[in-house]
């Protein structure tokens, strides 16, 4: 797999990864992002396909045996997980593939799937991420401080990505976001191909 193959883009829950991610999308030719697993129960304006493949705990762990997950993780008491099936078929098609996960299923591609590129995406300070949090209004002011302990334990791996993008605004964040995919050599420039650029 080349470097450019996947893009995983992780960060603090509230950082604002899926609106980056939406405009990377809507920027980057051939590029896909993977719709994920979750236990968790849809948020109002989500959508089953779309946003999550909303399922069971049972029928989670039936697929997680059957060897259906590149990586799994538990958040906040929910499971996660990124389906292979999809995302072996887009890489093969030629697609840069993100992945917009937590940092325990970041590091468990990069051990498990070979080459792939970690970004992590962060707020520019913690009053500023719970401010978002709070704005957002999906979650009880209980759930918002969860998060903000999570966001404090997920920052410590900061170093282990490739590069770190500071939500400090929208469009130079997503500007910066699509720079750096673009950066990375794609599929059919792979100097392994024996094509160098
Ligand atoms: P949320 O419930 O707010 O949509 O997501 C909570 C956290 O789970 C976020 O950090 C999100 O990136 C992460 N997440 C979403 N899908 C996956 C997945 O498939 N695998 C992993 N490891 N984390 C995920």
């Amino acid at each position: 797999m080349a470097k450019g193959d996947l893009i995983i883009i992780s960060g603090p829950s509230g950082a604002g990864k899926g609106t980056l991610v939406r405009g990377l999308l809507a920027r980057v030719p051939r590029s896909w992002c993977s719709v994920s697993a979750t236990t968790r129960p849809p948020r109002p304006d989500e959508r089953e396909g779309v946003d999550y493949y909303f399922l069971t705990p049972e029928e989670f762990e039936r697929r997680e045996r059957a060897g259906e997950f590149l990586e799994t993780a538990e958040v906040h008491g929910r499971r996660y997980g990124t389906l292979r099936g999809p995302v072996e078929e887009r890489i093969r098609d030629g697609f840069r593939v993100i992945l917009e996960i937590d940092p325990q299923g970041a590091m468990q591609v990069r051990r498990n799937a070979g080459e792939s590129t970690l970004v992590f995406v962060r707020a520019p300070s913690e009053e500023d991420l719970r401010r978002r949090l709070a704005k957002r209004g999906s979650e009880t002011p209980e759930q918002v401080e969860t998060r903000m302990r999570t966001a404090e334990r997920e920052l410590q791996l900061v170093g282990d990505y490739d590069f770190v993008v500071i939500n400090d605004d929208v469009r130079r964040a997503t500007d910066e976001l699509v720079r750096i995919v673009e950066s990375l050599p794609p599929k059919e420039q792979d100097p392994s191909n024996g094509h160098p650029a």
